[in-house]
């Protein structure tokens, strides 16, 4: 069977390198083929950068750590970039974390209408999003956009990092319920245990993203994956059974 072709809807920039730094570099290495459609890609928010609060400014860089990142994957590996407002500059004065059912129902339909030229160019089997864990607003549009898309398509989730990191495992467990209930999907763990050269992969994966983490926070968020395990997807039969 031919290796499958992985689409990953990514919220922000720096969301695959942080949630599956190390899974994107395994399956790069299968070699997979793998598109990354960034959302919410102009941004001022790069708090480890003189041009944090320059939307021009931000938004080009941000751009440039994320490819510099995916082109360390290998050749199959590249990105597209949606261009839209991300939540400080789209809503301000909501916090990210404030959203209800009609919000997010709207800026769905948005994200979808974005994103549905995007997805028609190309053929994707497999389709990975995030979870929406901790609830951040573009995470959980991006979510919601990516399921009404991916229609039949094997799917799988990925816990969004660093926003999972302070959750239990009963409560991440609780939320892959919601989203069984809510798709009638059924949902199973796969996980990238990290040994040296995951760790080593997902590290440098993040670390492209200079602007976003000094070295000390990145070193803090490692500490907390290896902890519990590596990272985690949570997918369906049929998308374990395409990956080679
Ligand atoms: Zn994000």
């Amino acid at each position: 069977m031919p290796l499958p072709r992985v689409l990953v809807l990514a919220p922000h920039h720096d969301d695959t390198a942080l949630s599956l730094g190390s899974t994107l570099w395994t399956w790069a290495g299968a070699p997979i083929p793998i598109h990354v459609v960034n959302c919410f890609t102009r941004s001022a928010w790069a708090p480890c950068s003189e041009t944090h609060g320059s939307v021009e400014a931000v938004s080009s860089l941000r751009c440039r750590e994320d490819e510099a990142f995916l082109s360390s994957l290998g050749g199959h590996t590249r990105a597209t970039n949606l261009g839209c407002l991300d939540a400080p500059l789209r809503r301000p004065g909501t916090g990210v974390f404030d959203h209800d059912e009609e919000t997010i129902r709207s800026e769905a339909r948005a994200l979808v209408e974005a994103l549905q030229p995007v997805v028609a160019d190309h053929r994707h089997d497999l389709w990975v999003l995030p979870m929406g864990l901790g609830g951040h607003v573009d995470h959980v549009i991006t979510r919601e956009a990516g399921l009404q898309l991916a229609a039949d398509s094997p799917i799988a989730f990925f816990e969004d990092i660093p926003y999972a990191l302070p959750r239990a495992p009963e409560e991440i467990c609780r939320s892959v319920g919601e989203i069984m209930r809510a798709t009638g999907l059924e949902l199973n763990l796969l996980e990238t245990p990290f040994d040296d050269d995951r760790l080593s992969a997902w590290y440098t994966a993040v670390r492209f993203h200079e602007s976003q983490f000094t070295n000390h926070e990145v070193l803090c968020i490692a500490r907390a994956l290896l902890d519990r395990g590596g990272e985690h997807l949570w997918t369906t039969r049929a998308f374990r059974e395409r990956l080679p």
